[in-house]
């Protein structure tokens, strides 16, 4: 791999005595890494089940290495989704954010949502993640990605961060800045990189990383927490932003991050920060700064109380979501449409608790605590849950992978060895036999773990499987 010459003098200045250990680790392969979804399945539960051998990561709970040959992205398990393909380092931010049930969370950059959609799986269903991305494009990957985790307590925006600030002062319980980098973490995975590297060096990023980390803080209510991750080596990049957020925040002080034994220590003035340095550990290059507001009544004992009174009053109206609440036209479960209920009780998601919205022939399922602020451009509000024509009902794509095991009563159950299983994936009619249901819709799920949906239609079972979504 070629190196950038100006890069390699300052990796030498970084590292010392370690350059030379850190260059001999860049001539081994990048390691793969796979991270189960929790919201779908155990760790020891898709061990069993996976046809191919993993190897526990050991600084998270739900992350294994792969070798390349398993070819993960090749089964069918993976359309359920079941699993996450993501790089073993980038695992790492958001198993250090500690995110609990019943949090509001936001990923400040969020595309195309490897962090976001465990950030989601940490909440269990309760709470609210909001997962925002500057970029519509990539915004649309990161809905696709939350859509298949089954994630359905969570907004989706392309906006720039100031807006988000304006719109959600003291807001949210925890947050995760992403930031865009130099990428010098991942030159061994992707030797463009590097190339790209000399057209945009570190100093390219600065503004915008303090720009973001500074909105964060803004939106963090008194005793949040955030994490300000980056995926590259620089100072710069890395404690100097965060040591000149510390600066002009004194009521920001950094907090140490869970220890793993080959984790480094942030440079200088700021060792509770984590270095990861691919010479030291089995993945890339990262960088991870855990954040606290101080909390203006005081310790942590009280952090319950406040929370609780954080969520209602005074902050709600701050952050307008109770005028969005009036001008939404929140539906009840009982307002919905009778095809709209009919179908959603043939399912086993308890819809008890939150909204309902109807958009454009559109159904959405708003679960408890997500809130929508005005004037913010969302991609999505919730569970999208299928659309109505003709007061017909058609379930979306995202419905069925947001419940449980054959979690519907009209359930095709196939095999992951079955062909018929990459046939439906593939967007092909199957037959059906013998298969009686309460409705002509079938969930279609793989060993009991939902793929999408099918109608029957005499001995054959019409595909609806997302065509975005198909198996090439
Ligand atoms: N967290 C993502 C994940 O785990 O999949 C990766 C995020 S990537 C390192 C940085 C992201 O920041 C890019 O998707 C980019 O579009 C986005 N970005 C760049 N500038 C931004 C800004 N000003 N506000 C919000 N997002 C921004």
């Amino acid at each position: 791999m070629k190196l950038p010459e100006k890069y390699c003098e300052r990796m030498k200045r970084l590292l010392g005595d370690e350059y030379e250990a850190y260059l001999k680790s860049l001539e081994e392969p990048a390691a793969c890494g796979l991270r189960v979804n929790r919201r779908k399945a155990a760790p020891d539960e898709l061990l069993q089940a996976v046809p191919f051998s993993l190897e526990r990561i050991p600084w998270t709970d739900n992350g294994f290495y792969y070798e390349d040959a398993a070819a993960p992205a090749r089964h069918p398990y993976y359309y359920a989704g079941l699993y996450y393909l993501q790089e073993p380092s980038a695992m790492t931010p958001a198993s250090r954010l500690p995110v609990q049930p019943g949090d509001r969370v936001l990923d400040l950059c969020a595309a195309p949502g490897g962090k976001a959609t465990e950030l989601g799986g940490r909440l269990g269903g309760k709470g609210f993640l909001l997962a925002n991305d500057i970029s519509a494009s990539r915004a649309k990957a990161l809905l696709k990605n939350l859509e298949m985790a089954g994630i359905p307590n969570c907004c989706v925006t392309a906006e720039r961060p100031e807006r988000l600030a304006e719109a959600c002062p003291e807001y949210f319980d925890k947050i995760l800045v992403d930031a865009p980098c130099s990428g010098e973490g991942m030159f061994r995975r992707d030797a463009k990189m590097a190339a790209r590297w000399e057209e945009a060096p570190p100093e390219t990023y600065l503004e915008v990383q303090r720009h973001l980390a500074e909105c964060a803080v803004r939106m963090l209510r008194p005793g949040g927490m955030m994490l300000y991750s980056t995926c590259t080596f620089s100072r710069e990049e890395n404690e100097e932003v965060i040591l000149g957020l510390l600066a002009d925040h004194p009521e920001m002080e950094a907090v140490p991050v869970a220890p793993f034994s080959g984790f480094a220590p942030g440079f200088g003035d700021l060792p509770e920060a984590v270095r990861i340095f691919p010479h030291r550990m089995r993945g890339e290059g990262h960088f991870l700064a855990l954040l606290r507001k101080a909390d203006a009544a005081g310790g942590p004992e009280n952090m319950a109380a406040r929370k609780e009174a954080s969520r209602v009053g005074d902050r709600r109206k701050a952050a307008g979501t109770d005028d969005a609440r009036r001008t939404e036209k929140a539906l009840s479960k009982e307002q919905l449409p009778e095809a709209v209920r009919d179908f959603l009780k043939l399912t086993t998601l308890d819809f008890s608790g939150g909204r309902f919205l109807l958009e454009r022939e559109q159904a959405y399922w708003l679960p408890e605590g997500v809130d929508r602020h005005p004037g913010l451009r969302y991609l999505r509000s919730g569970l999208l849950l299928g659309s109505i024509r003709k007061e017909r009902f058609e379930p979306s794509q995202a419905l069925a992978m947001a419940l449980g095991r054959e979690g519907f009563g009209g359930v095709l159950n196939l095999s992951a060895e079955d062909p018929l299983t990459v046939k439906y994936l593939k967007g092909e009619t199957i037959p059906l036999s013998g298969n009686a249901g309460p409705s002509p819709w079938r969930l279609v799920c793989v060993d009991g773990w939902p793929l999408g949906w099918g109608k029957a239609s005499g001995a054959a079972l019409k595909n609806k499987y997302s065509p975005g979504w198909r198996w090439m």
